[in-house]
């Protein structure tokens, strides 16, 4: 009979690991994976329940494969990442991370489960990850707030580490500490070519502008997002999209051009930033209908608990370079932007 397949609680699955039982790893719902902490069985066991044929691999971190050269070395071994599920979230690096949560060394057997029964506690990849982002989080703050005088008033400037892809974040403030009432904050996406050189081809810089002015009359946050660049494609792939959309593409279709969907960018760790600054209700400065519901993702809101009390919208002067830009972001991604008729 077919197990059905549902997410234990991990702290189960941790037991069962620390006794030296196999679990299974389920990915995408549906892919079954046995996995066994190294130190529960040796290969022979988990090949004799793996039945023929065999189809055993060790996953475990650089450094232990390093450390136990030649232990396992007949056996095919998969370098995890690091960063575990955070970085890659499929089976070896939830097998790892479950293993090093349990106390173990962090390597672990893998392999098909016998028969269409799967063994053992069962577990998703997903839950791994959301148990590791509910104690974890993804971001760290690395700095102690400074302040940063500026043309629109002195800020008070602290640093977080994104742990999932080493970028350096930054949070801007202005009335810390906060009251009861909900918080003025824009979440600002890096954008060297705008922010920095006032290129006209977008509107970031003056949004960036606007919310500084305002933030630091009404006090609140700016959420200044690195590696955001051309809406998560990167500074050179942006360049190569304004060649593009030279030659006639729009913003949007000029990243599906590249082979990039139109917006890569994760909100969640924004969502994060804003707690461990002690907010729990704000007012998001944007145009774009996707921040606020990014925020608001079911995998984010156990972890940042934020409440949008309202949506307050950040207007800039179309000019004739971006004009076709801010159109574009109106009509095909939904942001809120009036485009003057000419
Ligand atoms: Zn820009």
């Amino acid at each position: 009979m077919r197990a059905t397949i549902s997410a234990s609680p991990v702290e189960a699955v941790l037991d069962a690991l620390r006794a030296g039982d196999a679990i299974t790893l389920v990915a995408n719902g549906r892919d079954e994976t046995l996995c066994a902490a190294i130190e529960s069985h040796s290969p022979d066991t988990i090949l004799a329940r793996l039945g023929e044929p065999p189809d055993l691999r060790l996953a475990a971190p650089a450094a232990y494969l390093t450390a136990s050269r030649g232990r396992s070395a007949t056996i095919p071994a998969i370098v995890t990442h690091e960063r575990g599920v955070l970085r890659e979230p499929s089976v070896p690096e939830a097998a790892v991370d479950l293993a090093r949560l349990a106390g173990l060394s962090g390597a672990v057997y893998l392999g098909r489960p016998p028969g269409d029964a799967a063994e053992g506690v069962v577990v998703d990849v997903a839950e791994v990850v959301s148990h590791r982002l509910r104690r974890e989080g993804l971001v760290r703050r690395v700095t102690d707030p400074v302040t940063l005088p500026t043309p629109h008033g002195d800020f008070q400037a602290t640093g977080y580490l994104d742990v999932s892809t080493d970028s350096e974040h930054v949070a801007i403030v202005n009335g810390y500490p906060f009251d009861e009432s909900p918080t003025l904050v824009r979440i600002h996406s890096e954008c060297l070519t705008g922010d920095v050189f006032g290129s006209r081809r977008c509107d970031c810089g003056e949004q960036l502008h606007a919310a500084m002015e305002r933030i630091h009359a009404e006090g609140g946050v700016i959420v200044y997002l690195r590696g955001h660049e051309g809406r998560g494609i990167g500074l050179h792939n942006k360049l190569r999209a304004y060649r593009l959309q030279d030659s006639g593409h729009d913003t949007v279709d000029a990243n599906l051009e590249l082979g990039f969907p139109p917006d890569l960018r994760d909100f969640g760790v924004a969502g994060e930033i804003l707690r461990d600054l002690g907010l729990r209700s704000i007012r998001l400065m944007t145009n774009n209908p996707v921040k606020p519901r990014a925020l608001a993702l079911p995998r984010q809101a156990h972890v940042h608990n934020l409440e949008i009390e309202e949506v307050v919208p950040i207007q800039t002067e179309p000019n004739a370079h971006n004009v076709r830009y801010l159109a574009a972001k109106a009509e095909r991604m939904g942001h809120t932007l009036h485009i003057p008729e000419k």
